[in-house]
C-alpha cells in the first residue's frame, strides 16, 4: 500500500514534469535592421473555435518553437462547424490562448477573421477589442465595428480560387473599403499560395504587404518542419518589443514577407534588410592592380543567391553567387583587359535573386572592392 503511494506520487511528479516540457525553439536569424527590431509574425491563424483542429494554446506553442515572435488567432465570425462540442465565444480563443502566450513571451493580438462572400471576400481585422460586435448581418457593419475598435484589416487570400476561379479582381468595394480606411494590408502570400499580382496592387496602392499561414491543422501536419520547410512568416519592423510596436508598423506599412526561401516587400525596407544581414571586408593583403578581393558574410539564416551585373561579368564574376546562410565567402574582381587598373573603391552590381522588391524584381545591389 505505502509502496503503490509512492509510485503513484512518482509517477504524478514524472507526469507533471512532462507536461510541462515545452519542446524545443528553434533560433532562425533574421537580423534587426537599423532603428528597428525585426519581429517574426504569423496573422493568420485558425483554431477548433472556428474550422482549426487544434486548441488555441497550441497555437502559441507551435510558434514559439518555430522561433515567431508574434501572432493573431484569427477564428471566422461566420464560420463555426464544432460549435455544438466547443462553447464559448468570439473572444474565447484568445483569451484561452493569452496566458500561454506570456509565459512563452509571444506577442499575442486579438483578431478574427470577417468571412464573406466576393466582393469584399474574407479579410483579418487585428487589435479588435471585442470580436463578438463584428458579428453582424451585412459585411459593411462589421468593418465599420471593425474600424471603430481600432482594428487593422487586411484583404486575406485574394488569389483563392474558390471565391476568385477566373483572374484576380480588385472590385469597387475594395476601393471603398480602401477609402473609408477600413483596409490597410493584403496577404500576398497565405498558406502555400504566393500571389504576384496581390504583390503589384500592395505597391501600387500603398498597402502593407502580409504573408500568412492561414493554418486550421497542426504546424508539424502542414509543414514539414523537420526537413526545413516553413510557415509565411510576415516580418515586421517596429520600433517596440510590443503590440503597440506592431500596430504602429502595420499601420506605417513597415513589413516584408518571408516564404519558401524567398523575401518579398517594398524597397525600403528589403534594402535595409539586405543590409542588416551582410558583412563586407576587403581581403587588403591580396589587392593588386590587376584583382581585389572581398569577403562577403551573410549573418542570416536566410541562403542568398545573387546574379552578377554585366560589368560584374566583365570582370570575371561570370557565375552565380551563392551566399549560404552564417557563412562567408570570398570574391575577386579582376581586371578586364590587359591595360586596365583596378582601382580602389570600385563597385559592381549584383541582383539577389530571392529578394524580390516587385513581382520578378530582384533587389539591386553594389559590392565594393
Ligand atoms: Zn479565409
Ligand atoms: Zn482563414
Amino acid at each position: 500500500m505505502k509502496f503503490s503511494f509512492i509510485a503513484f506520487a512518482f509517477l504524478l511528479c514524472f507526469n507533471i514534469s512532462v507536461s510541462a516540457q515545452d519542446g524545443h525553439r528553434k533560433h532562425f536569424t533574421i537580423p534587426d535592421i537599423e532603428g528597428f527590431h525585426t519581429l517574426k509574425g504569423d496573422f493568420h491563424i485558425h483554431t477548433v473555435f472556428s474550422d482549426g483542429l487544434v486548441w488555441p494554446n497550441l497555437r502559441v506553442l507551435e510558434a514559439w518553437k518555430e522561433g515567431l515572435d508574434v501572432i493573431s488567432i484569427t477564428d471566422h465570425i461566420e464560420y463555426q462547424p464544432f460549435k455544438e462540442d466547443v462553447k464559448g465565444d468570439h473572444n474565447r480563443a484568445f483569451e484561452v490562448a493569452d496566458a500561454k502566450a506570456d509565459e512563452l513571451g509571444i506577442l499575442l493580438i486579438r483578431g478574427s477573421e470577417i468571412t464573406r462572400k466576393m466582393p469584399p471576400g474574407h479579410s483579418n481585422a487585428l487589435f479588435t477589442t471585442d470580436n463578438n460586435l463584428l458579428d453582424t448581418p451585412k459585411w459593411e457593419d462589421a468593418f465599420t465595428e471593425a474600424k471603430k475598435q481600432g482594428a487593422f484589416i487586411f484583404w486575406n487570400h485574394p488569389g483563392w480560387k474558390a471565391q476568385q476561379p477566373d483572374s484576380m479582381v480588385w472590385f469597387p468595394e475594395h476601393t471603398l473599403l480602401q477609402t473609408e480606411g477600413k483596409m490597410h494590408g493584403i496577404e500576398i502570400v497565405n498558406y502555400k499560395e504566393y500571389y504576384p499580382g496581390a504583390f503589384q496592387w500592395a505597391l501600387d496602392k500603398k498597402l502593407t504587404i502580409m504573408g500568412n499561414s492561414d493554418i486550421h491543422g497542426s504546424i508539424f501536419q502542414e509543414y514539414d518542419i523537420s526537413a526545413g520547410e516553413h510557415r509565411p512568416i510576415t516580418l515586421v519592423f517596429t520600433r517596440e518589443r510590443s503590440i503597440k510596436g506592431v500596430k504602429d508598423a502595420l499601420f506605417d506599412g513597415r513589413t516584408a514577407v518571408f516564404y519558401n526561401g524567398t523575401i518579398y516587400g517594398r524597397e525600403e525596407w528589403v534594402s535595409k534588410l539586405y543590409k542588416a544581414c551582410i558583412g563586407v571586408e576587403p581581403d587588403v593583403a591580396a589587392a593588386s592592380e590587376k584583382s581585389r578581393s572581398i569577403f562577403i558574410t551573410n549573418y542570416s539564416s536566410i541562403d542568398l543567391n545573387l546574379t552578377p551585373g554585366k560589368e560584374a561579368e566583365k570582370h570575371g564574376m561570370i557565375y552565380p553567387l551563392e551566399l549560404p546562410a552564417h557563412s562567408t565567402i570570398r570574391l575577386t574582381a579582376r581586371a578586364a583587359k590587359a591595360q586596365e587598373i583596378l582601382k580602389p573603391s570600385q563597385q559592381f552590381e549584383f541582383s539577389v535573386d530571392n529578394m524580390l522588391v516587385g513581382p520578378e524584381k530582384p533587389l539591386k545591389v553594389n559590392f565594393k572592392f
